[in-house]
């Protein structure tokens, strides 16, 4: 198909990053209705923003440390076949997670899981006072996140319907006004003691404005942390720059390092010396740290949050996918082809004969049959490689149908309950054959459910 935003194979050097993937086949992932000549080909992976596909060079990776472990035991810390000593891997991962999110090696640490981090760094950072004790964030934010906020809430003796602000889209609105978030932070900010967002809101898919909600945060001298799990990898940051006092991520979702990997912080140069409030061995001096003093001597910036030695397995599984972001040339490049890939998607969804724009999936009754919404922002700017699809009439079982159709052919998205769908075209593995086939089986998959009739109905 020519589209003005399919780019071709002469102008679109990134698509050769595809081949540094493993990507499951129709048959492996029990695509049972694909046609056989189908069967063992690659399926249509659109779901990079939950759980990235295996880089090749994570797997030998993985597949090295383990030998090492194998042959070299314990010595593998200090005298590594692959100059990779174990007791500084993650060192090896620091400099490009540095560049991914726009910080120095001293700010960032490649440490943990995401919630553990998140929890961790409101431990050191949300500072309640009398006057100042409240958090503002996103209704409906992830619910780790959202436990998260409220047990360290009630840590501190507060309570979390009084101390939490959760800001909600408009009435009939999916998504939150950037200029409601700046109202709020105006109205509320002597109040505030910590600005909590996602990066990338993992239901809807929009993108916040670090830079202006940061900036206005802390113009009322709130702290200021950013969830980036759905950000990191899939758009430009500039952690630094923008003075975002801390934010964590996990690395299993576009920074494709597998499941439950290693997750890592960011923490502003300015608390650089900060004390640890939950020290371990790792965040310790590593010119004495086995000389095993008693005395905790923290190390400057970041990296002295760490707690323990991290997992080598889950280290060098990130290490191999950031080194295809290196030679890819950063995120910079990427964001570029993914803004074409998720407008691509974009456009070929509106031409559906299913397609409702968003104004109108209020009023969708389900006697006009069945149809397909996107509650992402429709701006480049405010959203990253996801599309969320809402799936109309809501409520009445049509997503679990439709998400069905579309694993039976090889299609492989996510839901959230109740309604929505989420596909997401990955900027270093998927290609403009993916968002047509995406779209392609999901307008077969709507016909198919349409023509069984929509449940509940009266
Ligand atoms: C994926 C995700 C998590 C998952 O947390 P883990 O601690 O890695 O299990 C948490 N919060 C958000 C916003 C996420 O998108």
């Amino acid at each position: 198909m020519a589209s003005p935003f399919k780019l071709s194979p002469d102008n679109d050097p990134l698509s050769a990053f595809r081949s540094e993937f493993v990507i499951p086949t129709n048959r492996q992932m029990k695509a049972t209705a694909v046609a056989s000549e189908l069967e063992d080909v690659p399926c249509t992976y659109l779901c990079g923003n939950s759980l990235g596909v295996l880089p090749k060079r994570s797997k030998k990776l993985v597949e090295e440390e383990i030998e090492v472990w194998a042959t070299r035991g314990v010595e593998g810390h200090f005298d590594h076949p692959h100059d990779r000593d174990w007791m500084n891997i993650a060192d090896t991962v620091h400099p490009v997670l540095a560049d991914l999110v726009g910080a120095s090696e001293l700010e960032v640490a490649c440490m943990g899981t995401l919630t553990a981090n998140l929890n961790l760094m409101m431990g050191t950072f949300y500072r309640p006072t009398k006057e100042r004790y409240k958090i503002l964030c996103e209704a409906r934010a992830f619910p780790s996140d959202q436990y998260a906020m409220s047990s360290q809430v009630l840590a501190h003796g507060l309570d979390p319907a009084d101390a939490i602000i959760e800001l909600s889209p408009r009435p009939g609105e999916y998504t939150l006004r950037t200029s409601d978030i700046l109202d709020a932070i105006a109205r509320e900010g002597q109040r505030i003691a910590l600005v909590l967002f996602s990066g990338v809101q993992y239901y809807t898919g929009q993108v916040f404005l670090i830079e202006e909600i940061t900036r206005a945060a802390r113009a009322q001298g709130c702290m200021v942390g950013w969830d980036l799990a759905h950000a990191v990898g899939n758009v430009p940051l500039s952690l630094h720059d923008w003075d975002v006092d801390f934010a964590v991520w996990c690395t299993y979702k576009y920074l494709n390092a597998g499941p439950g990997s290693i997750g890592a912080i960011f923490v502003h140069e300015r608390w650089a010396d900060e004390p640890i409030r939950a020290a371990g061995w790792w965040g310790h001096d590593p010119t004495t740290r086995f000389a095993m003093p008693p005395r905790f001597a923290r190390i400057r910036g970041a990296q002295g949050f760490q707690q323990s030695n991290p997992s080598v397995l889950a280290t060098v599984s990130l290490l191999g996918s950031l080194e295809v972001f290196r030679d890819a040339g950063g995120i910079a490049p990427l964001r570029v082809r993914s803004l074409r890939l998720t407008r691509y998607l974009e456009v070929l969804l509106r031409a559906s004969r299913f397609y409702v724009p968003v104004e109108q999936a209020a009023s969708f009754t389900g006697a006009e049959g069945v149809g397909v919404t996107i509650i992402t922002p429709a701006e480049p700017a405010e959203r990253g490689a996801q599309l969320s699809l809402v799936f109309l009439p809501t409520g009445r079982g049509v997503m679990p149908r439709v998400l069905k159709g579309l694993a039976e052919r090889g299609v492989v998205g996510d839901s959230r309950k109740p309604d929505v769908i989420r596909l997401a075209p990955c900027p270093l593995y998927n290609t403009w054959e993916d968002v047509e086939r995406g779209v392609a089986v999901l307008n077969e998959v709507l016909v198919i459910v349409e023509s069984e009739g929509i449940q509940g109905e009266v």
